[in-house]
């Protein structure tokens, strides 16, 4: 572990250097724990299942937000069995607004190889769990630790943040080096012999430690810490420098016009790509570029639509880890279908694309929130009697 000496006096420097060497105990963390502990539900009854989905939904979301997600799914699918032999359309239903959605395909397939290579009970080894699909070390070792008591530090953001500031160590999280010395310090804190029966409250003690009072963006609450005695950065006065982190890349930011389309009581929805970027899901017709009037009325014709009236909607953003999506609308009121060739016809050029009720639209597909202030717009629709689901029906599309 290395500690530039810089500023406040080498010798206080260099003890706080040895200190930093040794992984507290975690009495004192687990005491605090035992007193502060966030209620949670999955916390409860922390079966290896319950565990699991938590672990997944609360990558890249807030507590706040998974909490009634993660109730409404298990209420839907509660267990492993249920979750194999769910359609597609249910699982992503029930994912609808949690975004990221490759975390609910993956689920979907891992119960599948559990169901069917592990007689349907959750493998018990960190070694094992990496292997089915979307569990990486972090997540594989929150399961093996909650769930079935194994000494594996689960590794995130939080801990890395603790483990610098604990430290004082003056390299970047994100190098290698500095992730290995991480998970071996905290691997020491649970293997501690004295407490090797509560390695899954190690490390929910950790979890919480770092969301509540070893806060992000250099505001630490060392008053409430119970390693606060242990801590290099808080010994040195100096919590707010750490940790070091590499400078992020800008965001490639997009430009998009987005169609929310009603003919009568039907819209049409699209279909991206089985890969990439919401991968699967359905979306509102759109178009790279913001549109103008001319340019969006002749994206409206090539869908085989006659756009009766145009309305501008408010724009809206959507931010990814690396892009956002600037996005501008149109409401369009369409009239009629196009289909002198038949409906295989126009499916075959309108590849992706779906006719559908508006009421269908809300409640069989997911539309991811990156849409989110469209769709509130899209919701707010009536539809009226001239339908071009009727009209298909007549021309025989399937909708
Ligand atoms: S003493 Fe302060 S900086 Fe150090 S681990 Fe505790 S909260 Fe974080």
């Amino acid at each position: 572990m290395q500690i530039r000496k810089a500023g406040r006096g080498e010798d206080k420097i260099d003890r706080e250097t040895e200190k930093a060497k040794v992984p507290p105990s975690g009495k004192k963390l687990l005491a605090w724990y035992d007193e502060n502990k966030r209620i949670l539900p999955w916390r409860e009854d922390p079966s290896p299942y319950h565990v699991w989905l938590s672990e997944i939904m609360l990558q890249q979301t807030r507590v706040e937000a998974v909490k009634g997600y993660y109730e409404r799914f298990l209420a839907a699918l509660p267990d492993i069995a249920a979750l194999a032999s769910a359609p597609e359309d249910v699982y992503l239903k029930l994912w609808e607004g949690l975004g990221y959605y490759s975390r609910v395909r993956n689920l979907h397939k891992a119960a599948g190889v559990i169901m069917e290579e592990y007689g349907g009970r959750m493998p018990e080894t960190a070694k094992e769990l990496r292997t089915l699909p979307g569990i990486g070390p972090y997540t594989a070792a929150a399961i093996a630790s909650i769930a079935f008591g194994a000494a594996e530090p689960a590794l995130d953001g939080n801990l890395l943040r603790i483990f610098a500031r604990m430290t004082a160590c003056e390299e970047s999280v994100a190098a290698p080096i500095v992730k290995k010395q991480a998970e071996d310090y905290f691997r020491a804190v649970l293997q501690n012999a004295a407490h090797a029966d509560r390695c899954g409250d190690i490390n929910q003690a950790l979890m919480d430690l770092g969301a509540t009072v070893c806060l992000p963006n250099g505001a630490p609450q060392c008053a409430s810490c119970p390693w606060a005695g242990n801590c290099a950065a808080h010994s040195l006065g100096r919590e707010r420098s750490f940790p070091v982190t590499p400078e992020k890349k800008p965001r490639r930011i997009e430009e998009l016009t987005v169609f929310v389309i009603l003919a009568g009581s039907s819209t049409i929805l699209h279909k991206r790509p089985e890969r990439g970027l919401l991968a699967g899901l359905y979306e509102f017709p759109n178009a790279a570029g913001h549109l103008d009037r001319n340019e969006a009325e002749a994206f409206v014709r090539a869908l085989g639509l006659r756009p009766l009236k145009l309305t501008a909607l408010p724009p809206a953003k959507h931010i990814f880890t690396h892009i956002e999506w600037h996005m501008t609308g149109y409401e369009v009121r369409a009239d009629e279908l196009e289909l002198s060739d038949g409906a295989e016809k126009w499916h075959a050029e309108h590849q992706g694309y779906s006719i559908t009720g508006l009421r269908e639209a809300q409640e069989k597909y997911s539309i991811p929130s990156a849409f989110r202030a469209y769709y509130d717009h899209f919701r707010s629709l009536r539809g009226d009697d001239h339908s071009i689901v009727r009209l298909a029906r007549r021309r025989r599309i399937p909708n």
